[in-house]
């Protein structure tokens, strides 16, 4: 009887621990995570999101100048997140900043991104992020044109392009 009892124990135990070792905890290091709407885990991410997207929105990469679809790209629309479809900058305040990267000098609403301090690559730097979902979008210079004097400097795989109807 005892033995039952410990061996019904110990199997409680490991479910359990089996359980908590599955699931994901959603990542709490950031503060500034607070403010999206949006939460998936790294997995749910990576399933919904080409590759390329994955590697730029989630792990902060960069893609390569002069590569994306959309630095020489001139239609008339609305660029959206390309994780969570919202609405981040207009055609209307793109432009050519030779950088190789699609540039825009404001965004559609200061309150779809947020900007952060960024102290990789042992510079500071300002970085986007989509509000709702978090996404890393690229960076913002202070070397635009006017009337804002920025540079807002997006990859395009973070990007997805919806045409003026
Ligand atoms: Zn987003």
């Amino acid at each position: 009887m005892r033995i039952a009892i410990i061996f019904i124990a110990a199997m409680t135990l490991l479910t359990l621990t089996a359980g908590t070792g599955k699931a994901q905890k959603m990542p709490r290091t950031d503060s500034l995570k607070s403010t999206h709407k949006i939460f998936k885990t790294d997995a749910e991410w990576q399933s919904c999101l080409s590759p390329e997207a994955y590697a730029v929105t989630r792990k902060k990469g960069t893609e390569r100048p002069f590569s994306g679809k959309y630095y020489d790209f001139w239609q008339q629309g609305i660029y959206v997140c390309v994780a969570c479809g919202s609405k981040l900058f207009s055609s209307s305040v793109k432009y050519e900043s030779g950088s190789g990267w699609p540039s825009f000098w404001d965004v559609v609403d200061k309150n779809a991104v947020i900007l952060k301090k960024d102290y990789r690559l042992g510079i500071v730097r300002t970085e986007i992020l989509c509000r709702t979902c978090g996404a890393h979008l690229g960076h913002v210079f202070e070397d635009g044109p006017p009337p804002t004097g920025l540079r807002y400097c997006i990859n395009s795989v973070a990007l997805k392009f919806i045409p003026a109807k």
